[in-house]
């Protein structure tokens, strides 16, 4: 019988990997991937200066290890070039042809890149793996002073992590407060404050400019004239679902590759998961949903089809200096009601009109709150 075939070695990949395992999952499975196969937890990437850990440290298992763990042949620095979904087989870029009989897309998102000017433009860091972070903890042994464009929660959790290594942190980025996608104001000041008095400069409602280099680092120029000194840049703007090898194969991508709620993508045999997936309208990049994705989709291919359900999921942001959960509502229809105090923590409950809790967020001292929240949140 053909393999079946796992594409990608994130959290999805192997999480699928280890949940067929467990199903004892009777066919042959080969996993491609085109980094090197290292078992590693990514939400880690931005805490590992709190952790005092380098990004060799955070690898759990080897591919090698994994392959033998997983009873599964893993090939490794491999990239699938394109799918051949009529006649059930992959293209890899050594040429290699791979019959499949199912085919698992695990293949997660690249961080976007806005079109930078000046020429220190080409020097400006991402960190979304762990070859990333190898490339900036080599370039942040040198560096003092770190500028991080994107005040998204990614940009903020580097600069959280950076000052536990005494590093000046320089945040960038058009919005009004940190984090204002998924934090109300009070929260989002509360947390620019506290960061603020522990060596953040935040440069709000405004962009970067060119980028600048010279002999002690890069000058960045920002659209309201002041200029930010800095040895180090990091983009931190958000991440986009890998979309070319579906798109190109005729699988059908919108935010991600297009799935139903058992994972399926528009080609027979075909499954999307983690990152790249767009599950029933949903394109969710963070652990739990993925979780829950592997489990299902585990099930499925074993012959219990099982379809992805999403309960509340609370995001918790790894912000030390202030830790926060956050249940975002998906209305702004009603209003934010706080308790506590903005500087030690806060508890804060969206409520509709109908006096309906639809969303809350928890900071601080407050955030062992979060299970008495979630039995509050109507079902
Ligand atoms: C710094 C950081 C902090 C985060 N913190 C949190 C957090 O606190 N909580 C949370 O829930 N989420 C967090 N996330 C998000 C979370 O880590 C991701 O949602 C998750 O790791 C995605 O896993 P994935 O397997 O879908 O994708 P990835 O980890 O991106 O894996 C994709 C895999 O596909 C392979 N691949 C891609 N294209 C091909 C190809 N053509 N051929 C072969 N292989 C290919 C890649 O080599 C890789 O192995 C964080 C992310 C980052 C970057």
């Amino acid at each position: 019988m053909n393999p079946t075939i796992i594409v990608g070695s994130g959290l999805a990949g192997y999480g699928l990997l280890r949940e067929l395992k467990n199903h004892q999952y009777p066919s042959p499975i080969t996993l491609i991937t085109a980094d090197g196969g290292e078992s590693y937890y990514k939400p880690n990437l931005s805490a590992l200066q709190t952790k005092k850990k380098t990004a060799k440290q955070l690898i759990m298992a080897t591919a090698a290890k994994m392959a033998q763990d997983m009873e599964a042949e893993i090939l490794t620095h491999t990239q699938v070039t394109a799918i051949d979904t009529a006649n059930h087989h992959l293209t890899l870029d050594d040429g290699q042809i791979k019959p499949y009989h199912k085919l698992v897309l695990a293949i997660g998102a690249s961080p976007v890149r806005l079109p930078l000017t000046g020429d220190g433009a080409g020097e400006v860091l991402s960190v979304n793996n762990l070859a990333d972070y190898s490339v900036f903890e080599e370039r942040l042994a040198q560096a003092r002073r770190v500028a991080i464009i994107g005040p998204g929660l990614i940009g903020v959790e580097f600069a959280n992590d950076l000052l536990q290594s005494h590093r000046t942190v320089a945040v960038i980025g058009p919005i009004p407060w940190p984090i204002s996608n998924l934090l109300p104001e009070p929260v989002g000041r509360a947390l620019q404050q506290i960061m603020r008095d522990n060596g953040t400069s935040w440069h709000l409602q405004t962009s970067n400019g060119p980028i600048n280099k010279h002999d002690s680092g890069y000058s960045i120029v920002l659209e309201n004239n002041s200029v930010v000194e800095a040895d180090l840049v990091l983009s931190a703007v958000g991440i986009r679902a890998n979309l070319q090898l579906a798109t190109q194969s005729g699988l059908k991508t919108n935010r991600g590759i297009v799935t139903d709620r058992w994972l399926q993508t528009s080609a027979p045999d075909v499954f999307a998961l983690g990152d790249c997936a767009e599950v029933d309208g949903q394109n969710l990049p963070f652990v739990q949903p993925l979780l829950i994705g592997t489990r299902a989709l585990a099930a499925t291919l074993a012959g219990q089809p099982e379809e992805v359900r999403y309960p509340p999921m609370p995001v918790s942001i790894k912000t030390s200096l202030y830790p926060l959960v956050v249940l975002p509502p998906k209305t702004n229809v009603g209003r934010w009601v706080f308790e506590g105090s903005a500087a030690t923590g806060l508890v804060g409950r969206f409520m509709t009109h109908a006096d309906r809790l639809a969303g809350f967020v928890l900071s601080g001292d407050r955030i062992s709150e979060k299970e008495k929240l979630m039995e509050e949140y109507p079902p």
